[in-house]
């Protein structure tokens, strides 16, 4: 069995991990000390060889975006770390920030150094004020130690709490002050980002990973992982199971790998379907247990790693109705920019609705499949491809299931329905 291999949350279980003392204790702010006396393009390289890449769901490599930062411009950069963790499932960065907010910081330092940047902008969600205090009083502690402002300073920006800012540009948008909204592109914010000068934005997994990396080497991250995915990572296991929690593993590790650690799937119950990446990956369902969990591995099967939120299903979920709350997310949060999107969202909805209640016809889950058709790819941003990912993959799977509530008349797992739908999982 593949172990856990604990490198971002190994003191996670030390009650003072969060504080500069307990972060220190275990060679916290070594890595930047180093990281700072060498040159920055060696850094870049150092962060390129490694492998490591982009862990808030792209897996664009991290190293070869610094290496976009025009050098020599005479502009200033900016450094911005992606904080607004809010897809359905996904529950990384919130455990990481609360159990040790000074890798982060560390990693600001390294990553500004390295793009030649003066100011870090950490964005986060208003609603998770528990983070935020966590994060600014390490941000106070680090100032105060010296830490900081010797050339690079970290400031907390707190969102006012919007799915679409996750995405990197409506959060540059929201950072200067304007309604998030995504930007078109070109210009990406390599060349033209936050303060329309060079900007690399980064997840906080990503930035927080760098530390490790300077202090033991690119060769050390390399040998973990699979040939095109390298490194551990925060595999977040939450729904039907006997441990839910944050597991950190090599990226490869499989759900049955992961399950065992956990205890497994509830007792007496048996896996029905499940999201590798959060609520936008198209579903996978028991058949898919031992797809390795790298982003070649996962695209392979048809989804994506996203951001390694595993949410577990078993038999007794309704999947249209788990679809339809997802669906009903998406509409909320669609920012309205484009029409596929903000209109689409919202039939999806009504249709779904039907769906759920039993009413209609199967003629309408061919028109809720040329709904998606006509989202997906033709959306202004990922929002709306990704609210039509659990639709399509869920229609794929478990097409019987959508029936059974139109000849049933309602849902079949509803707890007053005489019987229950005998073929769910199917
Ligand atoms: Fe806004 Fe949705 Fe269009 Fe993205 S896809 S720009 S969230 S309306």
């Amino acid at each position: 069995m593949t172990k856990l291999a604990p490198v971002l949350s190994a003191h996670w279980d030390e009650k003072d991990s969060f504080t500069l003392e307990g972060y220190k204790r275990h060679g916290g702010y070594t890595a930047s000390a180093k990281a700072l006396a060498m040159d920055p393009d060696a850094v870049i390289q150092l962060v390129k060889d490694s492998g490591l890449r982009g862990r808030g769901g792209a897996g664009f490599p991290t190293g070869m975006k610094w290496g976009f930062i025009p050098q020599g411009d005479n502009k200033d950069h900016y450094l911005v770390v992606n904080a607004d963790e809010s897809e359905p499932g996904t529950c990384k960065d919130t455990p990481l920030l609360m159990a040790n907010p000074h890798v982060l910081i560390e990693g600001c330092i390294i990553a500004c150094h390295a793009i030649r940047a003066k100011h870090a902008f950490i964005y986060i969600r208003g609603e998770v004020t528990h983070v935020v205090r966590r994060v600014n009083q390490a941000i106070e502690d680090a100032y105060a130690a010296g830490i900081l402002g010797n050339g690079i300073d970290v400031v907390l920006h707190i969102g006012a709490g919007a799915y679409i800012c996750g995405e990197e540009t409506a959060l540059l948008d929201s950072l200067e002050g304007f309604r998030g909204q995504p930007r078109l592109r070109p210009p990406f914010p390599a060349i033209a980002g936050l303060y329309a000068r060079p900007t690399v934005v980064n997840n906080v997994e990503s930035i927080a990973s760098v530390p490790a990396i300077i202090k033991n080497g690119a060769e050390w991250y390399q040998s973990m992982g699979t040939e095109k995915s390298k490194g551990t990572t925060l595999y977040s296991l939450s729904g039907h199971v006997v441990n839910p929690g944050q597991f950190e593993a090599p990226l490869g590790i499989t759900l049955r790998e992961i399950l065992d650690l956990a205890g497994g799937v509830r007792p007496g119950h048996t896996l029905k379907f499940w999201t590798p990446g959060g609520s936008s990956t198209p579903l996978f369902t028991d058949a898919h247990l031992d797809t390795p969990l790298d982003y070649e591995g996962v695209a392979a099967a048809g989804s994506m790693l996203g951001t390694k939120a595993l949410q577990i299903f078993d038999e007794t979920t309704c999947v249209v109705r788990a679809v339809l709350r997802w669906t009903e997310f998406y509409k909320h949060e669609s920012c309205g920019k484009c029409t596929p999107c903000r209109e689409g969202t919202w039939w999806l909805v009504q249709i779904l609705r039907d769906l759920e209640a039993g009413k209609g016809t199967e003629a309408d889950l061919a028109k809720l499949l040329d709904l998606c058709d006509n989202i997906m790819g033709r959306s202004f941003c990922a929002l709306g491809d990704g609210a039509t990912s659990p639709i399509t993959s869920s229609i794929k799977y478990f097409r019987d299931e959508y029936i059974a509530h139109l000849t049933q008349g309602g849902c079949p797992f509803d707890p007053v329905a005489s019987t229950l739908f005998a073929g769910a999982g199917a």
